[in-house]
Formats: structure tokens, sequence, C-alpha cells
């Protein structure tokens, strides 16, 4: 018989519970009782529904009032020594306060897992964390379960991935952080002392999770998973060791070696390694295949995962997601305005678990050739369907040649007709496009969204945050003006709503971090732009002012990266499609008299593949699309690109490679130096690094800046530099915004002074 699980299945709820009501707990609206009510409804609801589909175990232990590895750290008892905390009497407040900050201390770092967009809090661990233990909420979670009749998978993030991810703070501050490693046995001890618990249980399998194995890892982590492992080996349940993002194959090896009872692989980002694993595996463990996608939202071809599968049966293989579902919405049943078409191709994470119930049904020797010729003709319509392939796109991708991802002439010749052009000053000023969304735009957007607002009343009022933008900007005395996006609700889907190929979901949430959640736009189908996007807005902006008024645009690795994409086709070719979209808006922008044009790329380093031998390959394309989309206009048009806060040091050839006029990009809070990189690479077009955090409603004084804006000179030739803040201003009011570039506009005078 086949055994089938999910390796996670989403917090959040169907209607986005555990985000409102952990709101309103932080709030003091609800109290922890109430609060604990929906953590447990909802996974209570979860297991069910796992166990409807008759998969053999419900996980355990992928709830988490914020995140699971801020649930991990307070169950080891690995919490930040100065927040003062006893982890094993962690109040809900105080767990939330590590999340979140409190006054007298800043939250825990938060960054991105692995290549998804959900960001995790970073473990913070000095020589001396104890690893005593923590809160019991892991155990009451199991008992829970257990008490309502389920047979429970635990999940925990493994050891060795716990501990890499964690970031290593020493006390002092001469002394250099020191190797995490040393910390690794109190951890295994940790590890044996939940493992013991569970053994007490009654629990039979654990899954510690290492998706660590998928990154280019260095050979003392590696080296650190055998005895790590076999330490781990006798206490108690047995172990499932999950990997998932990156195949694992260069470790077959050593996983199949490794003194666990099992290894799951993502078969969904990594097939081929299905035939490595296979060809030498024991009878006596388990393969756990995980070849349902946990990262998208396309139903599976069952058919054809079914055919993969005869080859590998086997009563020590098991059935499941290629990664947790925790990527994914919760509920397709619950989208009503979706077309059937259209939603016959997607599945969220309740209708993996019925794929995953086919599956097993199916290799278990069940007749099941009802639910498969369904699933079968959902797959054939998505295959067939004019709405996915349009001639005209492919043609126009077939005749794609060099010379349409290159501008017309060199950045030289560019800067130069561009300088006789505007004619600014040095240290040209700017701001990165959004003015502060005021509770009166967001109202008449949603009202216009709904019908109440009629469309006339809705262009005038847009209109009318536009003059009061361009007004403000001219009386501050800003070089190039931008018009404010008062009519965007969010810079994907704007576009998204715009461009053929996308379709929208109305509850098609994920969660993005603690009780934030994304709702990524559905890109299913070849992308085209059928009429202007943003034209009419910026010629009205530009209407109002003799200044450069600059065109706003996302470009394509961002929407790109932001959407659920097709996997019918490489994503290169999604982001060229997208690409020759935005170029098509570029260019009516130059003909409407537009001559200065951003095309934002925030998530640029963001689709950075996890391996480093896949870097090459992507950020070529990437920087291609980017020229795709920026080279359609004249040299003397000039096009500036946006990134937010990243590590740009070892991507500066790629960045340089986009060929943008101008990059702003976000350095405040780095005290500037990410800017360095740029002067030792001889980045050679201009930059724009942010000199105030767009963050903080603190109002920057003119000293910091200036400060700022002449360190920027040491590094990059003051010819090249521009003066912005940091980022769009959307979530500022306007006082703070007029009095922090106020102070940016005289730090950048009396800089134009000195330098
Ligand atoms: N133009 C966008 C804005 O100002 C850029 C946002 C971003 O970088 N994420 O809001
Ligand atoms: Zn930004």
């Amino acid at each position: 018989m086949t055994t089938a699980h999910i390796t996670g299945f989403p917090r959040i709820g169907a209607q986005r519970e555990l985000k409102f009501a952990v709101e309103q707990f932080w709030k003091g609206e609800i109290d922890e009782s109430a609060l604990a009510q929906t953590g447990n409804s909802l996974r209570r609801q979860h297991w069910e529904w796992q166990k409807e589909a008759g998969l053999d175990f419900v996980a355990v232990g992928d709830f988490a009032w914020y995140d699971q590895m801020l649930n991990a750290s307070a169950l080891l008892g690995a919490l930040p020594a100065r927040f003062g905390f006893d982890a094993k009497n962690l109040s809900l407040k105080q767990y939330f306060e590590l999340a979140r900050g409190n006054t007298a201390q800043p939250a825990q770092e938060m960054t991105k897992w692995f290549d998804t967009n959900y960001h995790y809090l970073v473990p913070e661990l000095d020589e001396n964390s104890d690893f005593a233990g923590g809160v019991d909420w892991f155990f009451y979670e199991i008992e829970e379960a257990r008490s309502l009749g389920h047979t429970v998978k635990p999940v925990l993030p493994g050891p060795l991935t716990f501990l890499y991810l964690a970031k290593a703070k020493s006390d002092s501050k001469e002394q250099a952080a020191f190797d995490k490693l040393s910390l690794l046995p109190k951890v295994l001890q940790a590890y044996n002392r939940i493992l013991e618990r569970l053994a007490k249980l009654g629990v039979e399998w654990l899954q510690l999770d290492e998706p660590i194995l998928g990154l280019d890892l260095e050979r003392e982590w590696l080296a650190a998973f055998e005895p790590a492992y076999r330490s781990l080996a006798n206490t108690g349940p047995k172990i499932l060791l999950a990997t998932y993002f990156e195949s694992v194959s260069t470790h077959a090896a050593l996983l199949r070696d490794l003194p666990v009872a099992g290894v799951h692989l993502d078969l969904v980002r990594a097939p081929q390694q299905l035939d490595v694993f296979a060809a030498n595996w024991p009878n006596s463990k388990v393969l756990s295949l995980g070849v349902v996608d946990g990262r998208n939202i396309w139903v599976s071809d069952l058919s054809a995962i079914l055919a993969r599968l005869q080859a590998h049966r086997g009563s020590n293989i098991w059935l499941s997601t290629s990664c947790s579902l925790l990527h994914v919405p919760v509920d397709l049943a619950q989208e009503i305005k979706l077309d059937d078409e259209l939603k016959g191709w997607l599945a969220f994470a309740k209708q993996k678990l019925q794929e995953i119930s086919v599956l097993k049904r199916a290799l278990n020797g069940a007749d099941v050739s009802d639910e498969l010729a369904k699933n079968a003709a959902k797959v054939a319509s998505r295959k067939a369907s004019p709405r996915i392939h349009n001639p005209a796109v492919s043609a126009r991708i077939a005749s794609l040649s060099d010379a349409d991802a290159r501008r017309h002439a060199i950045f030289a010749t560019r800067q130069a007709e561009q300088r006789a052009r505007f004619n600014l000053p040095p240290l040209p000023t700017t701001t990165i496009g959004s003015f502060p969304q005021t509770k009166e735009i967001r109202a008449a957007r949603a009202a216009f969204k709904k019908g109440t607002l009629a469309q006339a009343e809705y262009i005038s009022q847009m209109q009318a945050e536009i003059r009061l933008a361009v007004g403000k900007q001219e009386a501050l005395g800003i070089d190039v003006l931008v018009h404010g996006e008062a009519e965007r609700n969010d810079m994907v889907e704007y576009f998204g709503e715009q461009l053929s190929g996308f379709a929208f979901t109305q509850f098609g949430w994920v969660q993005s971090y603690g009780s934030r959640c994304v709702k990524p736009p559905v890109l299913f189908g070849d992308v085209s732009r059928p009429t202007p996007m943003t034209v009419e807005w910026t010629q009205y902006a530009q209407s109002l002012t003799q200044k450069p008024m600059k065109g706003m645009l996302t470009g394509p690795v961002t929407i790109l990266q932001w959407s659920f994409v097709r996997d019918d086709q490489p994503r290169s070719v999604t982001t060229q499609q997208i690409a020759l979209a935005i170029r098509d808006e570029v260019v009516d922008l130059e003909t409407a008299g537009i001559g200065i044009i951003q095309i934002d790329e925030p998530a640029f380093r963001e689709g950075l593949p996890l391996k480093k031998s896949d870097w090459a390959a992507y950020l070529d394309w990437a920087a291609a699309a980017f020229r795709i989309s920026a080279s359609g206009v004249a040299n003397q048009t000039q096009i500036h690109t946006h990134m937010c806060y990243s590590e740009f040091n070892d991507i500066l050839p790629a960045i340089a490679a986009m060929d943008a006029d101008v990059i702003t990009i976000e350095t405040s809070r780095s005290d500037m130096e990410l800017l360095t990189g740029f002067g030792t690479f001889k980045y050679p077009n201009e930059v724009g690094p942010g000199v105030y955090d767009i963050h903080s409603p603190r109002i920057p004084p003119v000293e910091d800046m200036l400060r700022l804006i002449a360190k920027a000179a040491e590094v990059v030739p003051v010819e090249q530099l521009w003066v912005n803040p940091d980022c769009g201003l959307k979530t500022r009011n306007w006082p703070e915004t007029e009095a922090a570039l106020a102070n940016m506009l005289e730090a950048t005078r009396q800089a134009r002074q000195h330098l």
C-alpha cells in the first residue's frame, strides 16, 4: 500500500482568519483565548481536510502564530538574549515582540525563505545560546491532533538548516562572529530531548526539513550531516529528512547512507533526481516523492505522474507534495468569479490534497478512471486553449534579435544627448515614484473598483492628486518629477490587470510574513498589451509642468517574480513576453513626449537561483529582458531603473548589463556601504543612491543626508550621481514627506556648492 502525506499546509486560513485574529490581538481587540480559538479551529480544519483526502498522516508543526522558524527558536530555547525572555515561559505577547520588536528592542531580522516570497525570522544566536528547551506548543498541537483521532507526522526545521540559517552574534563588537557549527552539539541535545518526548507521545515519524541541502553547501556543513543524524538515530521516532526547492542528487550517496528512516525529494523542481536516487535506494528506507507542486497553482497532470511512478512502486515509496503547501493559496472553491475554464486549470492547497488522494488510490489499485479522465480533460484543455496561445506573441518572440535588446547607441553617446536635452544641474534630484497613499486615495480606488464611483469622477479625483503632487514637487524644487502613482494599488497588479494573459483571484492569498499576505496574479497565457496602460496619467502630469515628468513602469522580471507563472514554458520566455509588452508602453510614453522613463526591477535579485552555477544563465536572460523592455527608444530618452535594498556586489556585471541610464537603489540603511561596490566595479552609468530611509517616519536632518551624499561622491564620480530617497513614499504621510524632501534638497544644494 502506498503511503501519502504532505510536507506542510498553509496556516493562514482560507479566509485569512489567522491574519485577522492576530492583528486583532495586537490591537487588543481580542484576548489570548480568542486568538487560541482561531488557531485551534484552523488546525482542526486543515487536519480534517488531510484526513478526508485519505492521507496517512496529518502534518503537525506547520502551524505558527507568525513564522515556523520563530516557533523553532521558541521550542529549542534559542531566543535572542537581548530580549531577556525565558523561552520556557514565553508568552504570546513576547513571541510577537520577537517578531515585531518592542520599545526596547528591534525585531529579529527577517529574510526570504530560500527562493520563495515567504520571509522567516532569522534565529539570532550567540556563544551562550543554551538550547535548553522552550515552549511546549509543538507537543500540545501533537496531542491536540491525536485527540482528534489523527495519525500525526510532526514537522520541524532540521537541526542543520536551523543553525545554518541562524545569525551568529558575538557579545562584544570587536570579536568576530563565532563559528555557528560550534553550537551544533547543543542543538542536537535539544533535538534529542524533543525526540524523546515524541517517543513518549508515541509518534512514529518526524519530518525534519533540511532544504539547505539544495544550496551550494560548504564542506564542513555537509560533513556535519552524518554525525548529526547519527546522534539522532536512536532516540525515538523515525526521521524523514525532507529536501526541497532544488535537486540534491549530488548528495545521493550521503542521503542514502544517512542514518534516517526516509528522505523526501522535490520532483517538481528537480524531476531528474528520481532516477539517480531510485537506482540505488534500499528497500528498508522510505523515499518520499514530492510530485504535486507546492509552489504553483496548476492542476497536476496525474496520468503523467502515474506513468512515471509505475517504475517506482513499493511499500517504501511515499507520495507527497514537492514542498510545503505554504506557498499556495488555500481553497480554489471560493473563487466564484473565475470562469470555469480557467478555474479548471488551477489547484490550490485543498485541491492538491485531492490530487495526492487520486494518485494514492490509483497506485493501490483502486479504480480512479473517472477522476483521471476529468483531470486529463483539464490538462488537455489548458494545453490547447486559444486563451493561452497567441500566435502574434510567439511570432514576436521568434523574431526577437540581439538588436531588440540593445539601445541604439552606447551609454556615453546617450548620456551626452540626454544632458543636452534635459540640462539638469549636477546631482539631479528625483523621487522613486509613489507619493503618500492617503485614506481618500484608497477609498476612491476601492469605490471605483466596486462601481460606486463613476469613471469621470474617479479620473478627476486622481488628477487632483497628480496636481497636488506636481505642485509640491515644484515648490520643493525637485528636478525630475513623478506623478505619484495614486491610481496604483500594487505595482504588479496594476499592470497585470491591463495585460492579456493574467487573471486575478479573489482569495488567492499566500503568507508573505507574519500576518502579511500577498495575492499574486495568475499569469496563465501569452502576454500582450492591448492598450496603453499609463500614458494618459503620465501625459496629464507632464502637462502640468515644464520639468521632465518621469514615466513609471514595473519591469518584466519583477512582474514575473511576483506572480504565479505558467509552468508550460521556461520562465525566460514568459519574461521576454512581459518585456515586449512593457516595451510597447515605453515606446508609447516616448511618443507622448515623456523623455524619462523608469522601469522598476526591485525583484531582480530575488530571481537568483539557489545554486551559484545557475546564476549566470538567469542573470543573462533577466538583464536581456530588461533591455528588451527599455531599448525601443531614442538615445535622448533616459531610462531609469530602481531596486530596493539588496546585495549588489556579486551581481554588478549583470546590473551594468541592464544598461539603464540611471539606477536608483536603496542604500541609506547600509550607510552608503552598498555603493562602494559600484565604485570599485567602476559602474559605468549614472546612480542614484538613496539618501534617506523611507521606512521610518523620522525626518532625516540635512547634515545626515549631506554626509551620505559626500560619502557617495567618494566612491562614485559626482558627475554620475543623483540624489533621491531610498524608495517610494506611499507609506509616508505628506508632512513627513515634504519635510524630508525639503531637507534632501537643502543637502543637495549644499553638496552642489562643495563637491
Ligand atoms: N515606483 C515604486 C514606488 O515608488 C517602486 C516600489 C518598489 O521599489 N518596490 O512605489
Ligand atoms: Zn524600492
